[in-house]
């Protein structure tokens, strides 16, 4: 049996990755970017590059969504919705919980089912069933185009709500980016020091490793609500970040990073968790800051 057709709109990095991967596992692709040149070596490779998103909509029942934000989505579907009807979005974009929700609205206005996808991978990452991409949406829908989608990468189902792929998918980004962003800030201390990334590779990669345990340990209590302080308690905690800043602004670097990180742990004090562990940050963080 031939393999489901699909199109994909979005040849950035990820839709470009997808392309070629439906490509390599024998299905037929319709693609349409904005910058069309970035179809080239997909045409090549036995693409078809549709003339409209119209045309790319039209051509396949599953139309698969790569876009920097939903707001690209609509610059590029609003003069497509004609096309939608009988076709399966599926929208790979990031975006927050609640535009996801409005788009699934939106597109199933015009006759077309959704689709909501968090990707959890690098476009390197595509084709590799060992990573995995978040989606909600209609539970049949799902279960409908589930073994297509897995060319791309593995599933994780989240339920019906259009809203969720997107939720923990930026719930994984908060973690992603803060951390990421620690890194980069603590080789910048480094370097001012002499010391570079690759000399802090063992070192970063291990205080990383331990983090499961670390997390492991505190998860129970979060979900109880109860921040005893036994284990740590916040003024070591504000003692230690400040400790962090200060060697920042000793070694001529920007300490914007780490004195965002005091000033939460501070209110954490001015609110009256000083007897207690710094997860009771999460429930000053639940209310935002006057
Ligand atoms: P890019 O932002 O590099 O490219 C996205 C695409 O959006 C391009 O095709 C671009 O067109 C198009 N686009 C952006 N704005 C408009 C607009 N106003 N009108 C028309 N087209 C527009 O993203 P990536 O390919 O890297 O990623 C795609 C999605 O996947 C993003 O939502 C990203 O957050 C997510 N993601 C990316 C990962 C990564 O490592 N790259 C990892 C996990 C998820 P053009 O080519 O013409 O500029």
């Amino acid at each position: 049996m031939s393999k489901q057709p699909v199109t994909v709109i979005g040849l950035g990095p990820m839709g470009h990755a997808m392309a070629s991967t439906f490509l390599d596992n024998g299905h037929a692709v319709t693609v349409w970017n904005r910058t069309a040149s970035k179809a080239d070596d997909l045409v090549a490779k036995g693409a078809t590059l549709a003339a409209s998103p119209a045309e790319a909509v039209s051509a396949n029942e599953l139309v698969i969504l790569s876009l920097t934000d939903y707001e690209a989505m609509y610059a590029i579907l609003d003069d497509a919705t004609g096309a939608f009807s009988g076709r399966t979005l599926v929208n790979l974009s990031s975006d927050t919980p609640d535009k996801a929700r409005a788009a699934a609205a939106w597109a199933s206005e015009y006759g077309a089912q959704y689709l909501t996808g968090g990707v959890q991978a690098s476009p390197v990452g595509i084709g590799d069933p060992k990573t995995f991409t978040f989606y909600s949406g209609p539970k049949a829908v799902f279960e409908a185009n589930k073994s297509v989608l897995e060319v791309l990468t593995g599933t994780d189902y989240r339920g019906e709500d259009q809203g969720l792929a997107a939720l923990y998918y930026q719930l994984q980004l908060d973690v992603f980016w803060t951390t990421a962003l620690a890194w980069l800030h603590a080789l910048a201390v480094a370097n001012a020091n002499g010391i570079s990334a690759q000399d802090m590779l063992p070192y970063v990669s291990g205080t990383v490793a331990g983090m499961p345990d670390f997390f492991g340990f505190y998860t129970a209590r979060i979900d109880e609500g109860e921040h005893p302080g036994d284990v740590d308690r916040l003024p070591m905690g504000v003692a230690s970040v400040d400790h962090v800043v200060r060697t920042a602004i000793d070694a001529g670097v920007d300490a914007t990073l780490p004195a965002a990180v005091l000033k939460v742990f501070e209110r954490g004090i001015a609110e009256g968790h000083a007897n207690d562990s710094f997860t009771s940050l999460f429930e000053i963080m639940k209310k935002p800051s006057a």
